[in-house]
């Protein structure tokens, strides 16, 4: 990517649109332009038929179309499938496709590593570099389409979530403009049920997303009393669960009727949030919004001192949840044989000091 040429990949049809006009253009080469790109994943200027030749070598000469580069690609034994990509400043992440019978769920990060230091998370060790672009955050959809041979008609990836590397909320205005793009028919077309951002938990974030779209929202509250989660997730004395939960409730009010449920993410980690009385006071803080829940085993990774709880606890868990009437899911393990589940995704970060990189993934 040339400095100082706009990125198409950065725009969404608004932007794109503006972008022609300021060309001396007519608005609608946004709309042929969105649809090679993104629809026929089209990476060459000089294949759009349906531009005039001189409006192609313009594009050419004056835009870039840059996304970034697939470094591996790993597929698990369950079918998992871990793509590393390249930033063009050396940076890595990574990008997770999680094939189910019914759907394809693409896991993508808005981050190069992340501020919030969760203590059971991985991607924490590797401290934070900096927000993704508009262009990295749609370009690893954009990647994992051509890879996966998803197209507009044969939908391979029928489901986005935020929920890879970085909190995608202190990524707003990249991470809304690419959901823009998710949605828009002539990129993505995906319905906004199929769009999961999943946070932290940064209460302003929540009520700023919920003016600008109505996505599927995901909560990572993993603990029942303040205490252990000011422990597990420091964000949380800044925002502390009742603010959270008064923050997913005004979400809720907002959006339309068929996003009527925060989804809450609960790490089980045993000894630390997994007993009797936290299961009592999750069935508490979950009658106070409505949501579902999803239990995720905790994975593992080097220098960790957190341990998974027994399966037997897990089950108990979730049993109690589900009598008090709360949908209850046991998040399976995907994709560990490659260090593609949650918590794993590590990337490579340029230390911006040093220059030196740090690598966590063990099979990097
Ligand atoms: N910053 C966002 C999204 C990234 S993390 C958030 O916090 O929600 C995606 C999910 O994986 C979160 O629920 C996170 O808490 C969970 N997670 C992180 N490390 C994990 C681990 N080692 N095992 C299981 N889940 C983990």
């Amino acid at each position: 990517m040339s400095a100082g040429k706009a990125n198409l990949f950065d725009f969404d049809r608004r932007a794109l649109e503006a972008f022609f006009t300021g060309m001396g253009e007519k608005p609608f080469r946004a709309a042929q332009v969105m649809r090679w790109i993104h629809q026929l994943g089209e990476p060459d200027f000089m294949r759009m038929t349906d531009l005039a030749t001189s409006l192609r070598q313009r594009l050419l000469a004056e835009t870039d179309l840059a996304v970034p580069k697939v470094v591996s690609d790993k597929v698990a034994t369950d079918g998992t499938r871990k793509m590393l990509l390249q930033l063009a400043d050396g940076n890595c992440i990574e990008t997770v496709f999680i094939p189910e019978t019914e759907r394809g769920t693409l896991c993508i990060s808005s981050q190069v590593g992340c501020t919030l230091n969760c203590s059971f998370c991985m991607t924490a060790r590797q401290g934070y570099n900096r927000n993704l672009t508009v262009a990295e955050i749609i370009g690893q959809i954009w990647q994992a389409a051509r890879l996966l041979n998803h197209t507009h008609d044969k939908r391979v990836i029928s489901n986005v979530v935020l929920m890879g590397m970085g909190e995608p909320l202190l990524n707003f205005d990249n991470v809304v403009t690419a959901i823009d793009l998710m949605l828009d028919d002539l990129a993505y077309g995906l319905s906004k049920r199929r769009i999961t951002l999943s946070t932290a938990g940064l209460v302003p974030g929540i009520d700023r997303l919920s003016q600008k779209c109505d996505i599927s929202l995901a909560v990572s509250l993993h603990a029942t009393t303040d205490d252990i989660r000011d422990q597990l997730v420091p964000i949380n004395k800044k925002y502390p669960i009742a603010e959270l939960l008064a923050a997913c409730r005004r979400y809720i009010d907002a959006s339309s009727p068929q996003n009527r449920k925060v989804t809450f993410e609960y790490v089980m980690l045993k000894g630390v949030n997994d007993s009797e009385k936290d299961a009592k006071r999750l069935i508490n803080l979950m009658s106070q919004v409505p949501s579902k829940i999803n239990l995720i085993p905790f994975n593992t990774f080097p220098g960790t001192s957190y341990e998974c709880s027994s399966r037997d606890t897990v089950e108990r868990f979730r049993d109690k949840l589900g009598s008090a009437g709360f949908v209850t899911v046991i998040r399976k393990t995907r994709g560990d044989d490659i260090d593609a589940a949650c918590g794993q995704l590590a990337g490579r970060v340029m230390d911006r000091t040093r220059r030196s990189t740090t690598t966590l993934a063990p099979a990097l």
